[in-house]
């Protein structure tokens, strides 16, 4: 059998209060390539907590994180962020796009700390770009774009690394029902290309999309119907 993308055993994370926080409670999970996993919730309920932790933008308290089958959980700083930049694209509600920069800057501006080589950061922004049908904007400021066409630069710039896991928070939380449509199509393209997609959403519109839900409440995960 293949490898599973994400393998969680017992992941757990407190955070240090009087009492501390356990926000996420031995949290066990597997998502295998090309799956698209909803993650729902309460506010509060750990939701964030987990993404980061799958992310590797946080470390764990607790448990295993295997991820494309390495254990992350043991890794030094320099390299977590490695496997990070070379893996995992993020895209979150509020599309965190640079104002005064074109949307083809935005995108490359994904590369410039990263160990990608200079040469060629153009073709693949405009790449990028182009698998997300945003070719006629690449010199259009974000401001001039709809909400739809900002998410669609947000996830070009996601992409550019090539990650096989895209880790999207509340990704059409801004949107309206024709653009969350335009980004659920995409993401299907992209589950057809291979890519792995787990998504935080209050909204049935995306999580009906979805293979499989799973509902955290206080920090304890639960498989949804
Ligand atoms: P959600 O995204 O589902 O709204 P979070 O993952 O942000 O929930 O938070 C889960 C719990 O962990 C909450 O009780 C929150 O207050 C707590 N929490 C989150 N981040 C921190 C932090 N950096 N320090 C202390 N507590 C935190
Ligand atoms: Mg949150």
């Amino acid at each position: 059998m293949a490898e599973p993308v994400i393998l969680l055993r017992d992941l757990t994370k407190e955070f240090p209060a009087d009492p501390p926080v356990k926000a996420l409670d031995a949290v066990n999970l597997r998502v295998e390539r090309s799956d698209y996993l909803a993650i729902v919730g309460p506010s509060g309920s750990g939701k964030s907590t987990l993404l980061n932790m799958l992310g590797l933008l946080d470390q764990p308290t607790g448990g295993s994180y295997l991820l494309d089958g390495i254990e992350t959980t043991t890794l030094k700083d320099g390299a977590r962020t490695a496997v990070r930049g070379s893996r995992i694209g993020f895209v979150f509600q509020s599309f965190h796009l640079l104002p005064h920069r074109s949307v083809l800057e935005n995108v490359m501006l994904a590369e410039v700390y990263g160990r990608a080589p200079r040469k060629g950061r153009r073709d693949r922004a405009l790449r990028a770009l182009d698998r997300v049908r945003l070719s006629h904007r690449v010199d259009f400021l974000p401001g001039r774009m709809s909400g739809g066409e900002r998410q669609r630069a947000a996830i070009a710039r996601a992409l550019l690394g090539e990650p096989a896991l895209l880790l999207c928070d509340e990704p059409t939380g801004n949107l309206d029902s024709k653009n969350t449509d335009a980004v659920l199509g995409l993401f299907d393209e992209l589950r057809a290309q291979g890519m792995t997609i787990v998504v935080i959403t209050h909204e049935n519109e995306v999580s009906d999309r979805a293979d499989r839900r799973v509902r955290i409440a206080d920090g304890v995960l639960s498989e949804a119907p």
